[in-house]
């Protein structure tokens, strides 16, 4: 579960969140949405503890433990995973190698090559991913589609208590936006991982069908709904909902 209590933060000396309140239980899928610019990456990257912004006040909070002073990599540690919306691609690390450090890393293991296998067997069949593709280097001239089923590779392996997933179906085809729609919900429901989707697109959402949809305008969370509050945004758009007498409020 994330608690996220009156967060205000700047980039620089401008403040971008302006007081933002957000609780997802263990479990649930909650999706971000607004205009550009509006401050959703912020959110993750603060969520994350990166350096590049300064949280003036407010705290983050994993199932009740307060993780505010704690610098990124601690976090990660607690359990938060954040997903770039341009994964690093890093040339001469074997994919295979990689993930078996990373799952080694964070259950505490040693597990062996043989033993990974084993692990990886169900996971690679539910991501459609072939067992030789993990033969190639991270990230390396990829396509949209298998970064992404890579990344809900990586999320199966860890196993995040939290995770933040910005801008996932950019540049991703229908096909495999359906495979990471089926793999989101297969963590939040087998894990029980607490989800941050940020997307601008209504096609993911109808296929992972979201508990919660939060719009941020003016550095606040504007209004929170169901799926139809998605329907609404690409019916009237994000100026519509401003206004103070639009059908939603
Ligand atoms: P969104 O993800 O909603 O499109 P962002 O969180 O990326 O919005 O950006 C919010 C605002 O903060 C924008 O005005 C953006 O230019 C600014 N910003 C974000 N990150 C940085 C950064 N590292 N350096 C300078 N300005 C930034
Ligand atoms: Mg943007
Ligand atoms: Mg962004």
């Amino acid at each position: 579960m994330l608690s996220i209590k009156n967060v205000k933060a700047s980039v620089g000396d401008k403040e971008i969140l302006k007081g933002i309140d957000l609780e997802i239980p263990a479990g649930e899928i909650h999706v971000i949405m607004g205009p550009n610019g509006v401050g959703k990456s912020t959110l993750g990257h603060v969520i994350m503890g990166s350096k590049n912004y300064t949280l003036n006040t407010g705290k983050i909070l994993i199932d009740g433990e307060d993780i505010t002073g704690l610098d990124t990599a601690e976090r990660a540690k607690k359990g938060l995973f954040l997903a770039f919306q341009y994964p690093v691609s890093i040339p001469g690390l074997k994919i295979s190698e990689y993930l078996r450090n990373l799952y080694n890393l964070r259950h505490s293991k040693q597990v062996s090559v043989s033993e990974f296998r084993k692990i990886l067997k169900s996971k690679l069949e539910l991501l459609n991913i072939e067992r030789a593709s993990l033969q190639r280097y991270l990230n390396d001239g990829f396509s949209g589609g298998e970064m992404k089923r890579f990344e809900m590779l990586q999320l199966m392996l860890i196993e995040p208590k939290v995770a933040i997933l910005d801008e996932i179906d950019s540049g991703v085809d229908v096909d495999a936006q359906k495979i990471v729609a089926e793999s989101i919900k297969h963590i939040a429901k087998e894990i029980g991982t607490s989800f941050i989707i940020v997307t601008h697109y209504q096609r993911l959402l109808n296929f992972i069908n979201p508990d919660k949809i939060h719009v941020i305008l003016d550095g606040k969370i504007n209004q929170s709904g169901d799926m139809s509050l998605v329907e609404e945004l690409e019916r009237e758009g994000y100026e519509y909902i401003r206004q103070p007498n639009s059908s939603s409020l």
